[in-house]
């Protein structure tokens, strides 16, 4: 037992979460759950086989987790956004394309130039490539303007060794209560499908949503919907029209190292930014921000402790907090402690903590550090 810190992740969290998208997507969508950044921070090698049991596709960012996922033993499909460009051109890119389209990872393609180096990689080893092309429709991020796609698209059915099968966008306000910008960048997409023959039914895959649009923009859920962060039992933001029961997969749990008493007057942590106005105790808990923990929830949240609140006091340092245990007067030294709470409702939930520090659940459960051993809870 070397590990002092837990992250136990719910399958059956993660199962309900699932299914629930099951019910609110028409019945000829396919769900393609997003594994990207070790299934967001809860640990890509323990929960796979529980999110592949229950998705038609599943998505990652680059080439070494496409790779990973078909070394864990996952056959089904996988889709990766990042574009092969992402490999200096030469032999050794040429090499890295032609292993994935061997292994069957779908690519993302958003500019000629890269279009040859696939196409020759595939006809190459005799192959076909089977390509998505990713659209840019008005986030002015990844993927060919969508004024100018039906050239690449024209391109990409001329060239050996490609096979076309999806055209998808990525929209970037679906999380906001007005989604008039999202429906624009919708309209762009289902122009540009058409300018290129890509409609419904006519063999190219059409897909747009995200988490957020999947939950609340039914006209952004086309052939496929791409789940990441409510997959995990996250609301991508407090803006969603739509209320699905979502629940939480991770619970984060660390031990109690140290207690002791302090004086009236006593301050704590880096830069003693917590005075004790009375006598305390405090508990030191084995978790920092090396860990994820993030250093702005200092002085901000807390921990439960025996079934009780002990509020962090002072600075989050890199491997340990400081936590009030006045009010906590059984708390001894080994006790678990619960950092991360998998009840939404709680002062230290995923959400809750995001909204402490200023950011998103995203970054929380993908900030949470090597040091944390993530187990398959039920
Ligand atoms: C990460 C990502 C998603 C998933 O987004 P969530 O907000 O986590 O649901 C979907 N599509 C693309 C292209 C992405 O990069």
């Amino acid at each position: 037992m070397r590990d002092y810190l837990i992250a136990e992740i719910s399958s059956s969290a993660v199962r309900h979460n699932l299914q629930l998208f099951r019910r609110h997507i028409s019945e000829g969508t396919k769900l393609c759950a997003v594994v990207k950044a070790d299934c967001y921070g809860h640990g890509m090698a323990v929960l796979w086989e529980v999110i592949a049991g229950e998705a038609d596709w599943l998505a990652v960012a680059g080439p070494g987790e496409a790779i990973q996922l078909r070394d864990l033993g996952y056959k089904g499909e996988i889709l990766m956004f990042f574009s092969p460009c992402i490999y200096p051109p030469g032999p050794g890119g040429h090499e890295a394309v032609a292993e994935l389209i061997a292994r069957a990872v779908t690519l993302t393609l958003v500019s000629a130039a890269e279009a040859e180096l696939v196409g020759q990689a595939a006809a190459k080893g005799g192959m076909k490539a089977r390509i998505h092309v990713k659209i840019d429709t008005g986030m002015g991020r990844s993927g060919v303007p969508h004024t100018e796609s039906p050239s690449l698209i024209r391109q990409i059915r001329r060239t050996e060794g490609l096979q076309l099968t999806g055209l998808y966008t990525h929209l970037a306000t679906a999380d906001e209560a007005d989604k008039s910008d999202a429906l624009r960048q919708i309209d762009n997409f289902r122009q540009a499908a058409k300018a290129c023959g890509g409609v419904r039914g006519e063999g190219l895959m059409l897909h747009a949503a995200n988490s957020a649009g999947m939950i609340d923009l039914s006209e952004s859920h086309f052939d496929m919907v791409r789940t990441g962060i409510s997959v995990y039992g996250y609301q991508p933001s407090d803006q969603m029209h739509t209320h699905l029961p979502l629940r939480p997969a991770l619970r984060l749990t660390g031990r109690l190292m140290q207690t002791k008493d302090l004086p009236a007057g006593s301050r704590v942590g880096y830069g003693l930014t917590y005075t004790f106005d009375r006598p305390g105790r405090v508990g030191l808990v084995s978790v920092g921000y090396a860990d994820g923990y993030v250093r702005c929830l200092g002085n901000k949240t807390s921990v439960r402790v025996g079934g009780r609140d002990a509020p962090v006091r002072g600075r989050v340092s890199m491997d340990q907090i400081i936590v009030d245990l006045t009010d906590v007067p059984d708390g001894r030294v080994g006790d678990e402690v619960e950092i991360i709470s998998p009840d939404p409702a709680s002062r230290h939930s995923v959400e809750n903590l995001a909204r402490l520090a200023g950011t998103i659940p995203h970054e929380i459960t993908c900030g949470l550090g090597g040091r944390i051993r993530r187990v398959l809870a039920e």
